[in-house]
């Protein structure tokens, strides 16, 4: 079969055209939606995130909302003839420049040029820099000079998955935003209305497999869909085959087994998986992943597979034989019970980190351009409290952070070595309880924000060995699991 020479990528086609169709970025949006509204636009804005979460449809949006000539409650109307000029790329006041092709000297040099004239027909001319850390130091200095001064009609729409390797002096010009990956089951469900549309029929647990293997990223989501769309069908088998993983029902037989020490099952599993040429090392990815899902949702029992789960994950690599590697580690994992073997090597790192003082004028300064206060330490405090007694690890998620509280919005931000941490707290489950938790120490709440400033946008399963074994392990099994079952 051939396709249409026009054919457009599912993620092409599917991108939101309106702040409202935006996925999983609630709070940017009605955030930018209120600002257009009011018409308290600013003149810099810098969109901060992984790739596939929707910075570059959330600049574009922006840029026919500042400029519509009859928008709707801070809403493009996408019909008017600003819109439409934009729309189709003929606009002169819409500049898209990306920071990644031949690094901006010269674009930029053009821009210090033209910003001094009014727009053409707009009433902001609008630069779009895409991957703007990846411009040069010299195109940085052009582009800060602007930024000094303004002009009033200039609205500048920074993007980047590298937030830390954009100037400091950029950034506290800018009003940031960090884009959060998509949850989960957001996703599944752009996938779920997509496939309707387009015809195609997409059984829920591939939605559910497609949406857990994108990692957060809606358009990596829509190009799997886009792989396996043209024969009218997905299963959870196609997905499983085109991305080469384990089954989540196999996944989740080899943990029981691991829990129930039955190293026959367990063995059993990796003997097919490696007769079927499976690449074991991803399976243990999965599993180790699949641990973290389900220690999340209660399960202590599991926490000291998981340690061993991702250990073995970083063995596999050097082992000379990888599935008798494995298969040795089963049998010694499901032998006499292997808690407090190794134990924490360094005391916890919870608490290591204390909220420092409202900027004292020394040091470095931190890039946090908004105007925001240190909450009252007794309410964060006092909530930290409330969440260590109900459920642990959430607490040991958020002790090591800094939060800022302003305008109703609670800014929860992790340092950058805490990157499982933040992972961890933005699980839908998790992340719907401490906001709930939160209503109940901070008023009026809109929202709570979290913020990562590391630099990775998926940080490693070992930093989540290392805190699971360090942070949780004692005081959960501590908790009526004497682990001598
Ligand atoms: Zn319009």
């Amino acid at each position: 079969m051939t396709e249409p020479t026009d054919h457009l990528s599912l993620y092409r086609r599917y991108r939101p055209q309106r702040f409202g169709e935006v996925v999983g970025q609630d709070l940017i949006v009605a955030t930018l939606r209120r600002a257009v509204a009011g018409g308290r636009l600013g003149h810099a804005y810098l969109l901060s995130g992984q790739r596939g979460v929707g910075k570059t449809s959330v600049a574009r949006i922006l840029s026919r909302a500042a400029n519509c000539l009859s928008p709707e409650d801070g809403e493009p109307c996408n019909r008017c003839e600003s819109c439409q000029r934009i729309l189709q790329g003929l606009s002169l006041d819409v500049v898209e420049i990306d920071g990644a092709s031949n690094r901006g000297v010269d674009q930029i040099r053009r821009l210090r040029e033209e910003v001094a004239y009014v727009p053409a027909g707009s009433r902001y001319k609008v630069y779009i820099i895409d991957e703007v850390h990846m411009l040069t130091g010299e195109a940085f200095n052009a582009l800060l000079k602007t930024l000094e001064e303004p002009p009033p009609h200039v609205l500048f729409i920074f993007a980047t998955t590298e937030p830390h390797k954009v100037p400091a002096t950029v950034i506290s010009r800018c009003q940031a935003f960090e884009f959060q990956p998509i949850a989960e089951d957001a996703i599944a469900r752009v996938l779920v209305t997509v496939a309707q549309t387009e015809g195609i029929a997409l059984a829920p647990p591939a939605a559910e497999l497609i949406a857990r293997r994108s990692r957060g990223a809606l358009r990596d989501a829509l190009v799997v869909l886009d792989q396996l769309g043209h024969a009218g069908e997905v299963t959870e088998e196609a997905v499983v085959d085109l991305l080469g993983l384990p089954p989540l029902a196999l996944v989740d037989g080899f943990l029981d087994a691991l829990v129930g020490r039955d190293a026959d099952q367990a063995l059993a599993i990796v003997a097919d998986l490696s007769t079927r040429g499976r690449d074991l090392a991803l399976f243990l990815e999965e599993a180790a992943s699949r641990a973290r899902d389900r220690i999340i949702a209660g399960e202590s029992a599991l926490i000291p597979v998981a340690q061993r789960l991702i250990e073995l994950r970083g063995e596999l690599g050097r082992a000379f034989s990888r599935r008798l590697h494995l298969e040795v580690a089963i049998v010694a994992l499901c032998g006499p019970l292997r808690t407090g073997a190794g134990g924490p090597r360094s005391p916890g790192p919870a608490r290591e980190a204390e909220l420092p003082p409202p900027s004292t004028g020394d040091g470095e300064p931190r890039a946090t351009p908004q105007e925001a206060m240190p909450p009252r330490p007794e309410a964060w405090e006092a909530m930290l409290q409330a969440i260590l007694e109900e459920r642990v690890a959430v607490a040991a998620f958020l002790s090591p952070a800094e939060v800022m509280w302003a305008d109703g919005l609670l800014t929860v931000r992790l340092p950058p070595d805490c990157g499982y941490h933040y992972e961890s707290l933005l699980e839908p489950a998790v992340r719907g309880y401490v906001e709930a938790t939160a209503h109940k120490f901070f008023a009026p709440l809109l929202a709570v924000q979290f913020v990562w400033a590391g630099a990775h946008p998926k940080p490693s399963l070992e930093e989540g060995a290392r805190i699971l074994a360090e942070a949780l392990e004692g005081r959960i099994l501590g908790e009526g699991d004497d682990g001598s079952k």
